[in-house]
């Protein structure tokens, strides 16, 4: 069984997949992890991948799909999808090449994902991840564990956040027209708690097996 989770930043998309994926003992592929892992791993694919990084530039479908194949070689079963597949292409070479068995949407409303990512901060010494609604320091702006000074990435600004979300609105439009019909597809709220959304999740797994 193979499944793909969608969900807007904010949403908790990847801490789901990897619960998920912990406590089934199924492979949780996150698309940045696998490209982040081959370039730092200096591999042919990766040096490849980080030309088009460096530049700027879109990788290829075709790159983005030998990384993926290489993670999860063609009919692989019990497969969590995280960030993959972003566009209908890639979407029809998902189904060409892997049985996909249900489309998991974490919903979440625009507004509350931008509150949430505007809430993240990190540590400017230590990288450590803080959130000033959920996991806030000991003491405000400063690190528990180093002391460094905690600050807003450039990509967690307002304006910024805005645009991510916007991107993933128009992607996840298309994505779910594409897949209507061909794979069955359920929403889960994910303006709930951790752990209400993962009960939720597991029982919309379950249901498949
Ligand atoms: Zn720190």
């Amino acid at each position: 069984m193979n499944i793909v989770i969608m969900g807007v930043q904010g949403s908790g998309k990847g801490t789901q997949a990897k619960k998920l994926a912990e406590l089934k003992g199924w492979k949780h592929i996150n698309i940045g992890q696998l490209f982040r892992a081959e370039m730092s791993g200096g591999t042919a694919t990766g040096k490849e991948a980080k030309q088009y990084v460096t530049n700027g530039e879109l990788v290829p479908d075709e790159l983005t799909f030998r990384i993926f194949a290489n993670a999860a070689p063609f009919n692989s079963s019990n497969l969590i999808l995280d960030g993959f597949p972003r566009s209908v292409a890639q979407s029809k070479y998902l189904l060409e090449h892997y049985q996909i068995d249900k489309i998991i949407v974490l919903d979440l409303s625009e507004a509350e994902a931008v509150k949430r990512i505007s809430a993240r901060r990190n540590c400017s010494k230590c990288g450590r991840d803080y959130n000033t609604l959920y996991k806030k320091p000991q003491k405000e702006g400063i690190c528990d564990v180093c002391g460094g000074e905690l600050v807003t990435r450039e990509d967690d600004k307002p304006k910024e956040v805005q645009r991510r979300i916007d991107i993933y609105m128009e992607q996840a439009r298309k994505l779910l027209d594409f897949f209507e019909g061909k794979v069955k597809i359920v929403s889960i709220d994910a303006s709930q708690g951790i752990d209400e959304i993962f009960s939720l999740l597991v029982k919309e797994v379950d249901s498949l097996q």
